[in-house]
């Protein structure tokens, strides 16, 4: 069920139908290698979400590519907003989506370097009560299909427009992939900070990966695409068929507010 398909009337109905799940595809615009296109990570997230609602019914909120890329900056074509403004953005499009009904927001996370903003959205959503919770599946897949995952890649260094990512995206829309252009040549980390370990700054992938390409995507090709999509896609279902059975995490919110509330009447 796609946000912006629907009439009015069916975005009503569907807060019903969903049992009041929305899932969001969190992920950015930014360079990958010279053979990805820009839109690649909100592109390909939005794909998984929708194949993942077609499974377990779930309302999937418009493109969304607003997050934290400001490590890729430096080269044309990245979309970053000023760091405050990003905040509110987020947390007033989530307000948004509880507005219209839903008590439960999935965030698919389809960017790495989104985890350091989800987890901070995540923290953040306990400063104030709102009508619903935010859910963040932590892993892209469980221990079972992680096997397999590895089982169908030749390479051996994943991150950034890698035989993973590649492949992936040829399965959503090989128009988004030009083979022709994959280096020459793998990449791994660089390493150049590494006498500082263990150590992070906002420096660091550019100091690993300064051509924002981690891994190998000579192995990469569709087929295998269609398969590490379905495993994500069926881990992403899974997810939220068991956020529309929770009720322990609404409760526990409440409580939390609760006692928020009665600690400020005390003060007074
Ligand atoms: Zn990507």
């Amino acid at each position: 069920m796609r946000w912006e398909c629907m009439t009015s009337t069916e975005l009503k109905q569907a807060v019903r139908k969903t049992k009041g799940v929305c899932v969001i595809a969190m992920g950015v615009i930014e360079k990958h290698s010279e053979h990805l296109a820009l839109g690649t990570d909100y592109l390909n997230g939005h794909k998984i979400c929708r194949l993942a609602a077609e499974k377990e019914p779930a309302v999937v909120f418009p493109h969304f590519y607003f997050g934290q890329i400001y490590e890729a900056r430096c080269f044309p074509g990245t979309i970053t907003l000023k760091p405050t403004l990003l905040l509110e953005l987020c947390q007033a499009v989530f307000d948004e989506i509880g507005r219209n009904g839903f008590t439960k927001i999935i965030i698919h996370n389809a960017h790495g370097g989104n985890w350091h903003l989800i987890d901070f959205l995540a923290q953040a959503s306990l400063w104030e009560e709102k009508p619903y919770n935010l859910y963040i599946q932590t892993q892209w897949l469980s221990q079972e299909r992680q096997k397999i995952w590895k089982s169908l890649l030749e390479t051996s260094v994943h991150g950034h427009a890698c035989e993973c990512e590649t492949s992936i995206t040829l399965a959503n829309d090989p128009t988004l992939v030009k083979m022709r252009k994959v280096p020459v040549k793998g990449t791994k980390a660089l390493g150049r900070l590494n006498h500082l370990k263990p150590f992070f700054s906002g420096i660091s992938w550019y100091s690993d990966f300064p051509d924002h390409y981690a891994g190998d995507a000579r192995k990469a090709n569709l087929e295998k695409g269609q398969k590490l999509m379905n495993l994500m896609v069926d881990n992403l279902a899974d997810f939220i068929k068991a956020v529309k059975n929770d009720k322990t995490a609404m409760k526990l919110n409440k409580e939390f507010f609760k006692k928020v509330r009665d600690l400020n009447m005390k003060k007074k």
